[in-house]
């Protein structure tokens, strides 16, 4: 039942104006059909949205008595009560979505609910009811907003182009669509089906027939939910090898809403620390379920930004649970031969370094890329989905449900089954068998499944990063004797590093005007380099406490740089070794740098690249 809020819950509600532009109006009216309980929702733009947006749901409807009191400010059916403000199951509760579109288009709303035998027709000139009359249509709601801002000439003119327009509406839908599974979503612009998906409640399906086939394979199912049922968590997390130049791939819903939220992106760099260049992005979508409680919804119009009560508990709920998922099997990188390679990471410049191919020989890569599949772009730029806005005008029906039925086979042609990695099955390198080493570098190793390449400096690297982490724990400040000290040029003007060092174990002894000799050094690093540790430190230390998570981070990652040696060929003994260690480290899929520390190439590809299967 519709009805106008009392004032003084009104007053509570965040207020503004959020009828910005197209995408603004489709949020609002897809968010009603959601909560209208439809299962099938059919949103169609033209012109980016500016010509008409329309929204066609088969959720409950209006009864044709409420329906002009549906565009009246602060009338909604959704909460009454302020008790109901504390506690919003719903995307909209504010009461004047419909009426602030209403009064900035031409709108036309056909309803009708399962009680009616008959609909009714609601048409609105900016904001005025010009017209009420009953038709017969299906159960459900459709509105169509035509001529956006006709009547407010000003916003009319900060609008984007169509395309930029239609980009936005689409980058809402794709994220509206997976956030809704077993709601079948159809999205046409300019009369052409940009996407639909199954409305299966098939999460991942969603996500690949949004985002295509470039993520196929590559996302690792996660599910956790924390011991009193009041945070769970579904996600789909791609491995490190899928990394973006942006957050842009970072996509969060929580209660199914979608949100931007600081504590889950601090979670997600949290969970991928040390796996990833900086400056670099790992691709993941996350389903946040709590209930209501935890968190307030009402602190901006646009209902996008939330905060948690207690957003530590959350963080690291979020953070642990992914970390679990990227130790999983599934997350070891596949490596695939005869591949064309798009060079996307580079130490020097990650960043800007534009995709590039090698030659086949240099196939194993850290970023693989089948060669029958056409050139992975960094980001999936919208316009490169969506058609241009010169397609053709009219929609005909007929090439549009082929083209949706031939999508349609073709994606259940390879169904991919949802399964969420167990989370208590880790990798273990302890049962890999060690078979050679290539090049003076490379471990060649295999399993029952799958033949895996290890690159012992990345794998020592990380080894001795852990160790030289743990150490930091457990042997704070113990220093060791040099029996035979070591003298240690401190570059000019780097004597603010002396009281660091002091301080993590280190004594130096003036021993010239610039020379210094290294009389103990912290138990921690008793087996390095010494000298190579302190020129980097020296180098790379730009003030901060000793005693902080972060510089004691790149104090290990310089330390474990400074102890690995080129090309050194090691004996059977030390590879087995090196497994051994490397199984006991917390995090052994990628060097501190986040380079991978192996590569993975199944048995099943390797008889698909011998034609056996
Ligand atoms: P809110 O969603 O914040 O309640 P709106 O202005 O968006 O406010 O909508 C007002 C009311 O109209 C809703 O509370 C709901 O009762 C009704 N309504 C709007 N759209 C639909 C729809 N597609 N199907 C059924 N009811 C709807
Ligand atoms: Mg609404």
């Amino acid at each position: 039942m519709i009805r106008i809020l009392e004032q003084s819950i009104a007053d509570k509600i965040a207020a503004g104006e959020v009828i910005t532009g197209p995408v603004a109006v489709v949020k609002e009216l897809v968010e009603n059909a959601i909560d209208a309980g439809a299962t099938a929702i059919t949103v169609e733009i033209k012109a980016g949205g500016k010509e008409y947006i329309r929204v066609t749901d088969n959720g409950s409807g209006i009864p044709s008595g409420e329906v002009e009191l549906a565009f009246q400010k602060h009338a909604t059916g959704k909460i009454v009560t302020e008790e109901d403000l504390a506690n919003i199951g719903t995307l909209g509760f504010r009461g004047e979505a419909l009426g602030s579109i209403a009064t900035v288009s031409d709108l036309e709303m056909v309803t009708r609910t399962a009680e009616e035998t008959v609909g009714t027709r609601l048409y609105l000139k900016a904001g005025e009811v010009a017209e009420k009359k009953a038709i017969g249509c299906e159960v459900g709601t459709t509105v169509t907003v035509m001529h956006l801002f006709y009547n407010t000439p000003a916003r009319l003119k900060f609008l984007r182009t169509d395309r930029g327009e239609g980009a936005l509406v689409f980058d809402f839908l794709s994220k509206a669509a997976i956030a809704y599974p077993h709601i079948r979503m159809q999205v046409v612009r300019d009369g052409k089906v940009l996407f639909h998906t199954k409305g299966n409640g098939d999460g991942l399906q969603a996500i690949l027939a949004v985002y295509g086939g470039a993520l196929k394979g590559k996302l690792i199912p996660v599910e956790a939910e924390n011991a009193d049922g009041s945070l769970a968590l579904r996600a789909y997390i791609a491995d490190p090898m899928e990394s973006r130049p942006t957050r842009k791939m970072q996509i969060f819903f929580v209660n199914g809403r979608l949100v931007h939220d600081r504590t889950m992106e601090e979670a997600v760099a949290a969970a991928y620390k040390g796996r990833l260049f900086a400056g670099r992005y790992p691709v993941v979508f996350l389903f946040l379920e709590t209930t209501p409680d935890k968190l307030d919804v009402n602190i901006h119009p646009s209902k996008d930004r939330i905060r948690f009560y207690d957003s530590e508990t959350i963080g690291s709920f979020i953070a642990g649970t992914l970390e679990k998922g990227l130790l999983t099997e599934d997350a070891v990188p596949e490596l695939h031969l005869g591949a064309k390679v798009a060079l996307t990471k580079d130490a020097t410049s990650p960043v800007t370094k534009p995709p590039a191919t090698r030659p086949a020989d240099d196939a194993v890569s850290a970023a693989p890329q089948r060669a029958d599949e056409p050139a992975k772009k960094d980001s999936y730029a919208v316009q490169d989905n969506a058609p241009s806005a010169a397609d053709s005008e009219q929609v005909d029906i007929k090439t549009l449900l082929s083209e949706m039925r031939k999508k349609d086979r073709a994606e259940s042609a390879h169904a991919i089954a949802e399964t969420p990695v167990s989370l208590d099955r880790p990798f273990d390198f302890r049962r890999l068998t060690p078979k050679g080493i290539f090049f003076d570098t490379y471990i060649a190793a295999a399993d029952e499944d799958a033949v895996y390449l290890i690159d012992q400096h990345a794998a020592h690297e990380r080894v001795l990063y852990e160790q030289i982490r743990r150490a930091f724990r457990e042997k704070e400040g113990e220093s060791q004797l040099r029996l035979t000290p070591e003298t240690f040029d401190l570059p000019p003007g780097a004597e603010d590093i002396l009281p660091p060092l002091e301080k993590l174990g280190f004594s130096l002894e003036e021993f010239g005007p610039s020379t210094y000799l290294v009389r103990a050094v912290p138990l921690s690093m008793a087996g390095l380099d010494i000298k190579a540790f302190l020129l980097d430190f020296a180098e790379g230390y730009t003030g901060g406490d000793i005693a902080s998570e972060e510089l004691r981070d790149r104090i290990a990652t310089m330390a474990c740089k400074a102890a690995v040696k080129g090309h050194d060929r090691l004996t059977e003994e030390e590879v087995l070794r090196l497994l051994q260690d490397l199984a006991d480290c917390d995090n052994p899929f990628s060097c501190p740098h986040g380079r991978p520390t192996f590569l993975r190439m199944t048995k099943g590809e390797l008889e698909r690249n011998f034609k056996r299967a």
